[in-house]
């Protein structure tokens, strides 16, 4: 296994998505499959299997959960080592990736031979990490990124980045496809969870964005969902500039015809004494005036948003 961090330039891509969704019946749905963990997400998981037809072995740490899945149609393993003997196919969802690492210590020869396929959320060091302990007992890893909620496990709208051992990948994906879309990342176990955790920031900052500009305005009693409505569609258009920045990232050309990082460093304290004078905090926003500030220190006040991308790199 291979611990070092792939260069941008030699990361693979994820392959689009080749599946268009899971079509119930028109996978091999006699394949087993076992599934660990039946949280939110795990027993959604299962439920989808058995949807389909999959004979589905299932086992959680509070046995009480098994009993849902069960009426179902599942069959309850009393252990997680007997859920693994039962079906070639693994499917691992706990809370986090020490708990899939303690879980891996309590399995034995029968884990030899299997494919375990970790849904679990964790980095892409645990990853790589546990595609070497798995290996080590004989079986295959396969790491995944779930981009949904449980919710939409099985619609078209779902779909899940995989990375790791791609020979068994592939030996599985009519399975791991009724889930939803199918999106191979490479065979580094940890490129899964890099993906995934690209887009949960991209997300998440996002939000933190929309949280702040309804603090402010809630401070002044307009309604949230009134000024949503505002929200959605300038968020929604500003979306619509990103391939722009992403080409000039790409290329290296971050001298902008659109709006300087200078514009964006005379603007900004106007909005940390709004947020002061209005009594919103500034907590999440301070950081981004400081790296603006940080650009126009090295002489990048001419550049556009690309810019701040090279800046958050730390080489
Ligand atoms: P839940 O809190 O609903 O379930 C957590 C699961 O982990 C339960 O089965 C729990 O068992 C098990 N667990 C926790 N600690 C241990 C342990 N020490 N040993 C064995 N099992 C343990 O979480 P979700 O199902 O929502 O999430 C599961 C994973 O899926 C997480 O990594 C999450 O990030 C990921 N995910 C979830 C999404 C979501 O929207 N919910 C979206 C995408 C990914 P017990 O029942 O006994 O407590």
């Amino acid at each position: 296994m291979s611990t070092s961090r792939p260069t941008p330039m030699s990361t693979p891509r994820p392959t689009p998505l080749s599946t268009p969704g899971p079509t119930p019946g028109s996978t091999a749905s006699s394949a087993p499959v076992s599934v660990l963990g039946l949280g939110m997400m795990g027993s959604a998981l299962a439920a989808a299997f058995l949807r389909v037809g999959h004979p589905v072995t299932v086992w959680n740490r509070s046995p009480a959960k098994t009993g849902p899945l069960v009426a179902q149609g599942a069959r309850p393993a009393a252990t997680a080592r007997e859920a693994v003997a039962e079906s070639p196919l693994v499917v691992l969802c706990l809370m986090t990736n020490d708990n899939v690492d303690e879980l891996l210590t309590t399995l034995g020869p029968e884990v030899a031979g299997k494919t375990l396929v970790n849904l679990t959320n964790g980095t892409p060091e645990q990853a790589r990490a546990l595609s070497a302990r798995v290996t080590g007992l004989g079986a295959r890893y396969v790491d995944g990124g779930i981009m949904a909620v449980p919710q939409m496990i099985a619609t078209p709208a779902a779909y899940v980045f995989y990375s790791g051992d791609e020979e068994a990948y592939e030996i599985h994906r009519p399975t791991l496809a009724v889930l939803g879309g199918t999106r191979w990342t490479g065979p580094d176990a940890g490129l899964a969870a890099l993906y995934d955790i690209g887009l949960l920031t991209g997300m998440y900052g996002m939000f933190s964005g929309v949280m702040q500009a309804l603090a402010l305005v809630r401070t002044e009693n307009i309604g949230a969902e009134e000024y949503a409505e505002l929200l959605v569609p300038w968020i929604s258009a500003m979306l619509g500039g990103v391939p722009a920045i992403a080409r000039d990232i790409d290329s290296g050309r971050h001298l902008t015809d659109v709006s300087s990082l200078a514009v964006s460093q005379a603007a900004f304290p106007n909005f940390i004494e709004t947020f002061k004078a209005q009594g919103v905090s500034t907590e999440l926003f301070e950081p981004l005036l400081t790296l603006v500030d940080r650009a126009i220190d090295e002489g990048h006040a001419e550049d556009g948003m690309s810019r701040m991308v090279e800046m958050l790199i730390k080489r």
